[in-house]
């Protein structure tokens, strides 16, 4: 019987285990061939909005891969394995250059800037900053347009001397006016070190807080972010934002920032330049 069970549980969990695994190193290889041969990589942009006038402010770049079996793999799947293999480096670059040519015209005719996602990796390497102001010369977007999103998880395993470098780093990008925003704010563990470690602009706060915004106590953890931020001269942004009511309890507290489905979901370059033909970003209220 114990012989029946062990093999039962054998049957039973090894499969699963082995598929994971599986398909982990099958989306690896994928996304080298994909990185490789410059296919199945696009970026879509998704509106940032000053909530009281219904002016859209920025657009954040966010990064799609299909696989070539024309499946869409979500990047919260397919980014960490592209870090773990190092993949991120290349591919990052291409999303920095892409977001940018893209984001130049939108900025020429509407005055927008561009939010891109950096990952860890990304940062701790040397040449970061050199590549980025050598991407802003050759599309021409100025330093003011560009904003650079970065997340807690940067300086998770840097040792105190990357973490210094890539202060440095940053500080070095902001003097082109470069703007630093961390990501995802109030998610990780010791959100409130990395706000006096890194030079920063801007705290998108996580759409954790901003999901039962209309209860009382979610609320008061809310603004006491929002307060934060401004006490530390950072501009906050929600992310997020589904319903309306959302919508009012932020413009109440003077978060007039705000990024979410409610305004607009990510969608392809073309059709983002013909959402911005529109004055106003329209409101259900
Ligand atoms: P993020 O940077 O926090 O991006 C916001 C995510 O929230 C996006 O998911 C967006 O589609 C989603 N979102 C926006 N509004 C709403 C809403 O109202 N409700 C809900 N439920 N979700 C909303 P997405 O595009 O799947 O990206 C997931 C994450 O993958 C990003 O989170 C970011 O951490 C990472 N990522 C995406 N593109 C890149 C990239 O180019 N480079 C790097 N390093 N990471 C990226
Ligand atoms: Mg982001
Ligand atoms: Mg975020
Ligand atoms: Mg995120």
């Amino acid at each position: 019987a114990a012989k029946e069970a062990g093999r039962n549980r054998a049957v039973r969990y090894h499969p699963a285990l082995r598929e994971a695994h599986v398909a982990h190193t099958v989306l690896a290889d994928q996304l080298r061939a994909a990185v490789e041969a410059g296919v199945g990589f696009a970026m879509h942009y998704q509106p940032v909005v000053d909530v009281p006038t219904g002016r859209v402010t920025a657009v954040e770049a966010l990064l799609r891969f299909t696989t070539p079996d024309g499946i869409a793999v979500s990047p919260a799947v397919f980014v960490p394995v592209a870090e773990e293999t190092g993949l991120i480096g290349k591919l990052g670059s291409w999303v920095l250059e892409q977001s940018c040519a893209d984001a130049k015209a939108w900025h020429d005719e509407h005055g927008i800037s561009v939010t891109v996602n950096v990952s860890g990796r990304q940062l701790r390497n040397p040449h970061f900053a050199d590549e980025v102001l050598a991407v802003l010369k050759r599309t021409g977007l100025p330093g003011a347009a560009l904003v650079l999103e970065i997340t807690e998880t940067v300086l998770v395993t840097a040792s105190l001397e990357e973490t210094a470098e890539v202060s440095r780093r940053l500080a070095r990008l902001r003097a082109f006016g470069i703007r630093i925003a961390i990501d995802d704010f109030g998610t990780g563990y010791s959100s409130l070190a990395y706000l006096r470690t890194l030079p920063l602009d801007v705290l998108k706060i996580d759409r954790a807080f901003v999901h039962r915004i209309e209860e009382r106590q979610d609320q008061a953890l809310f603004r006491a972010v929002v307060e934060l931020a401004r006490s530390m001269y950072l501009t906050p942004v929600a992310e997020g934002v589904e319903t309306p009511g959302q919508a009012a309890v932020l413009r109440s507290l003077d978060c007039a920032l705000a990024q979410g489905f409610l305004f607009a979901r990510p969608m392809p370059a073309p059709a983002l330049a013909e959402f911005l033909q529109q004055e106003q970003v329209a409101v259900a209220a």
